[in-house]
């Protein structure tokens, strides 16, 4: 079955606002490496909302002292709760260092993060130079209209 958007009508957007909702998360191996981006980039980010895994919020709160929503710990469910929120357009952005050298317990749910953020079509980073692309955006300080496609009408027509 082919389901390619076929006019715009099969477009929506969702407004991100020009404080973001970013979701903080990084696997064991690369904790140290988003905390260095983080301290690096404290300023920037402490104008937006940010959410995290729960060692990973944790370590950038007592380590950085930056107020982190946290939700549970990555193998136990953060990941996914992540997912949920980016579905209810409660995150709009994602810094994600995953391990590409360590299998992981929840590779499912790394998955399955990855697929929702392109889904709703947020800008993620799961490397450091494309983190610092994207903060870096003047659009870090505009609102955006994220374009998603619908594919609830595409799925309707056929
Ligand atoms: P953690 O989870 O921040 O609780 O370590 C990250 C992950 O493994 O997804």
């Amino acid at each position: 079955m082919r389901i390619l958007p076929q006019v715009s009508k099969d477009i929506d957007t969702i407004r991100m606002e020009k404080q973001k909702k970013i979701a903080l998360v990084a696997h064991d191996n690369r904790k140290s490496d988003i905390l260095d981006w983080v301290r690096f980039n404290k300023g920037s980010l402490s104008k937006h909302i940010l959410y995290g895994t729960g060692t990973t919020g944790g370590l950038i709160a007592d380590e950085l002292g930056l107020k982190v929503h946290r939700f549970r710990s990555g193998p136990l469910g953060g990941d996914q709760q992540i997912g949920a929120k980016i579905c209810e357009n409660e995150i709009d952005f994602l810094i994600f260092f995953w391990d590409p050298m360590a299998a992981q317990p929840h590779d499912v749910d790394v998955k399955a993060l990855l697929r929702l953020s392109a889904v709703y079509n947020i800008p993620v980073a799961c490397n450091r130079a494309t983190a610092d692309f994207m903060i870096s955006s003047v659009l870090m300080d505009e609102a955006y209209e994220r374009q998603i496609i619908d594919y609830s009408k595409i799925f309707a027509k056929n």
